[in-house]
């Protein structure tokens, strides 16, 4: 279905961003990884993927709170390819805080890996896709995009930000073949989660199963955990030729959260 398309999936190296970057190879597409970790196990993955696909995995450790080494990840993945057809802003981090409280650096950090990010990717791919006049950009937004969560205010800010962002660029692009859309899961079960799970266990004096129900999934209507292969699925499908009319959404994936 992706065949001879080229994908950039920002912080794919674990989670949902691995996820959707699996997904995209198995439908054909060449992925360019990136994200931080071990290099050795990211040397493992991206030849297993490859492997097991057939297309071209390729990886690059840009840092993506610089624009510059945004601009030589796009410039990487067009140079060993030949184009970037898919952009997936993935890459996020968190940090939970009453805002009086916020450090400003965390504050910064956050806005910087998954707002400011997203439109340093968009302005260096955006000029290919519009030469080819195809393509796909899909910011990993949240359910955190579309309504808020207490002692979350930075990455609420930035998430509502992104999918700002997202509805900007789907109108100036509204009548080329490029569609631009957020994606807002709820929670999904992924190192950045397990991280709130720790946490949260130690500051309610809880066992994990009684905080992942009670704490974690409050807001979560399904009780439990969206799948990272439903996320990917969903990736996958708003890259098809099928979904060329949906531009400038945001799509929850969240168990029924946003619906209260
Ligand atoms: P994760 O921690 O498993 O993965 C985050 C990825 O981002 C990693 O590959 C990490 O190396 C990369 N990264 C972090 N800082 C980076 C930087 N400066 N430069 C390059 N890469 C960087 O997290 P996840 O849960 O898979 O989250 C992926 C995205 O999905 C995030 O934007 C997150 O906000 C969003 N999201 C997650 C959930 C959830 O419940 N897990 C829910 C809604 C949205």
């Amino acid at each position: 279905m992706l065949k001879n398309k080229t994908a950039v999936v920002t912080g794919s190296t674990s989670g949902i961003g691995l996820g959707i970057a699996r997904a995209l190879a198995q439908a054909g597409a060449n992925v360019m990884l990136n994200g931080f970790g071990d290099a050795a196990v990211i040397e493992k993955l991206r030849g297993e993927l490859a492997a097991s696909t057939g297309v071209r995995v390729l990886y690059h450790p840009a840092d993506v709170t610089k624009p510059e080494e945004v601009a030589a990840l796009i410039a990487a993945a067009e140079s060993a390819c030949g184009s970037v057809d898919i952009l997936v802003n993935n890459a996020g981090i968190q940090f939970v805080s009453p805002v009086e409280d916020f450090p400003v650096d965390r504050w910064l950090a956050i806005q910087a890996v998954i707002l400011n990010s997203s439109f340093y990717a968009i302005r260096v791919a955006l000029p290919g896709m519009k030469r080819r006049n195809w393509g796909r950009i899909i910011n990993l937004a949240s359910a955190h995009g579309l309504v808020a969560s207490p002692f979350k205010s930075a990455y609420v800010a930035a998430k509502h930000g992104q999918v700002g962002l997202t509805k900007s660029v789907a109108l100036e692009v509204a009548e080329t073949g490029i569609t631009c859309n957020a994606i807002c899961p709820g929670y999904v079960l992924t190192p950045l989660v397990e991280g709130q799970i720790e946490s949260q266990t130690k500051a309610h004096q809880l066992p994990r199963a009684r905080v992942i129900k009670e704490v974690i999934l409050a807001a979560q209507p399904s009780k439990r955990f969206v799948e990272i292969t439903e996320v990917a699925a969903l990736a996958v499908f708003l890259c098809g030729e099928t979904a060329r009319s949906i531009t400038g959404a945001a799509i929850p994936i969240d168990g029924g959260w946003t619906a209260r």
